[in-house]
């Protein structure tokens, strides 16, 4: 779980962890009531399974479960990864979907890339970002980030401009690797 969490701010220093406040791990996922946007202005309600959370000023909470089913089967996603992109985003004191970024061109940058990158996905959908990020700005951060680490030639073919400012943000360069692996 360090792993993946050290991962996300190799680049930019554990500051962006600073909201971290503690980690709690339930043993398997719940299930709460909600909506589902499903593009062109459709909504579904149904259940979701709760995975993890990440709260304000509060801990970040992980379904264990989740977290040894993906790593057993290498999934393209992540729930520490989404979480703690949470956490990140939540550095400056907000879950507005925009980490904190001080430079100004760069920061609005980020917000025209996120804006155009939700906008298409509500109403194109994504070939490689799961529904869930056209939730808010907040979850595309969070599932954006999940697959800039899992899938980032997908997301720089898919959506440029929105890879372009988290590869700027996160200060890497994540790259598949070739498939030649000697051991
Ligand atoms: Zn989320």
């Amino acid at each position: 779980m360090s792993t993946l969490a050290s991962l996300l701010v190799l680049g930019t220093g554990a500051r962006m962890l600073s909201d971290v406040r503690a980690v709690l791990i339930a043993p398997t996922s719940s299930q709460v009531a909600t909506r589902f946007r499903l593009g062109n202005g459709l909504e579904a309600e149904g259940k979701a399974c709760v995975l993890g959370s990440a709260l304000l000023h509060g801990p970040v909470k992980l379904a264990w479960d989740r977290v040894l089913e993906e790593r057993s089967h290498d999934s393209d996603t992540s729930v520490i990864i989404h979480e703690f992109a949470h956490k990140i985003d939540m550095a400056d004191g907000e879950a507005s979907g925009t980490p904190p970024i001080t430079d100004r061109t760069q920061a609005r940058a980020f917000e025209r890339a996120a804006e155009d990158t939700l906008e298409g996905l509500r109403s194109e959908g994504s070939a490689i970002l799961r529904p869930y990020a056209g939730t808010n700005r907040a979850e595309l951060f969070a599932v954006a980030s999940e697959t800039l680490f899992s899938d980032p030639d997908g997301l720089a073919s898919a959506h440029p401009s929105l890879f372009r400012v988290l590869e700027a943000f996160y200060r890497q360069t994540p790259r598949r690797s070739s498939g030649v692996e000697l051991t």
